[in-house]
């Protein structure tokens, strides 16, 4: 006892004042699993709690406790938390903005190079300049971890073959022919694999370019997603 809550040693004072470095890794960690557990990888929650008790000098289950805490943030904002965390609503009221800032933080750095950029591009789109933008001659690199599903190619293919080279929300013929010879097509998940959709044919279908793009980013995705389910015997809602 006694200690700042800043203060950020192990031997900070307990339950009052967990430092922002404490929060920090337990949201890193917490972030980890839920990914882990996203993409079907081993997980091992217990282990986890007991690293970061063996870095912090406080219990194990004190961090499980406050991971179910981030699961009750996580509850309020409408988003998804980890199964066997189940929300745990005391949290200090002083701490509570912290979880939540550190927390979207976090979610931020993992949606960074894709969902930032593109309300970037929304921002300049409200605001074209007169001038065409300088750019960079050579843009910097960057280096990103991608967590991906590991999808069946089987599935793919027998959907390719039996789309019979037609696009299947549209009806019109692949837009062009690959270099293998083969029409060209893509293969949408009608729910997608990230939002627990299933890897098989009753969720999969075989669409041209301008459909998919469409699928993804039209005003009117959600009505031709209901469409699709009503005209194609195959497909299953999830
Ligand atoms: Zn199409
Ligand atoms: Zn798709």
């Amino acid at each position: 006892m006694g200690f700042k809550a800043s203060d950020g040693s192990p031997n900070a004072s307990k339950e009052a004042s967990w430092s922002d470095e404490e929060l920090q890794s337990t949201i890193a960690a917490y972030v980890e699993i839920q990914e882990a557990e996203r993409v079907g990888a081993a997980v091992n929650k217990a282990q986890t709690y007991r690293l970061l008790s063996a870095k912090f000098e406080r219990s194990p289950g004190a961090f499980e406790r406050r991971m179910q805490n981030i699961s009750a943030v996580l509850d309020a904002w409408n988003l998804p938390w980890i199964d066997g965390l189940k929300p745990m609503r005391n949290i200090g009221a002083n701490v509570r903005p912290r979880i939540a800032k550190l927390l979207r933080r976090a979610y931020g750095e993992l949606a960074k190079n894709t969902e930032a950029y593109e309300a970037e591009v929304l921002l300049h789109l409200e605001s074209t300049p007169a001038v065409a933008p300088t750019g960079s001659v050579s843009p910097a690199l960057t280096v990103r971890t991608v967590t991906t599903f590991v999808r069946d190619a089987a599935v793919k293919a027998w959907v390719l073959e039996s789309s019979k080279g037609k696009c299947e929300c549209c009806g019109e013929p692949a837009p062009f022919q690959t270099v293998d010879g083969y029409p060209y097509l893509e293969v949408h998940h009608l729910r997608t694999l990230a939002s627990g959709g299933s890897d098989t044919p009753s969720n999969t279908l075989a669409i041209c370019p301008n459909c998919h793009r469409r699928l993804h980013y039209g005003e009117d995705a959600g009505d031709l997603r209901r469409r699709l389910l009503q005209t194609l015997p195959r497909l299953i809602r999830e």
